[in-house]
């Protein structure tokens, strides 16, 4: 796991624990303020977006099995399809998911 994903997962379980914690308060006054931890993990899980960290495109062998290697988001797996018949054909977001998409030639 990387570390935005990690970083997500630790929040995420910070959340849900802080949620059943919400799910078991009995005292009105608590619940409240409970409430309001709850909200403030539930941004912060939301804050880390996975997807605005460019990560480099990754080569896969192509699901038709021709044995041709395709170049694919990291994040979802799916090809990135050149769309436009570019030599250099170089997107800055997966069109599947929207993971922001770095080349290594981009500096
Ligand atoms: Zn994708």
């Amino acid at each position: 796991m990387d570390k935005e994903n990690y970083a997500k997962f630790l929040l995420s379980g910070m959340y849900e624990d802080k949620y059943d914690e919400y799910m078991d308060t009995r005292d009105p006054e608590e619940k409240k303020d409970v409430y309001e931890e709850v909200e403030a993990l539930k941004l912060a899980v939301d804050s880390v977006d996975i997807h605005s960290i460019a990560k480099e495109p990754v080569w896969k062998d192509d699901i038709l099995g021709y044995g041709d290697r395709v170049l694919s988001c990291p994040m979802c797996n799916k090809p990135i399809t050149n769309v436009w018949s570019r030599a250099e054909y170089k997107p800055k977001f997966c069109h599947y998911c929207g993971q922001r998409l770095k080349w290594y030639t981009e500096e």
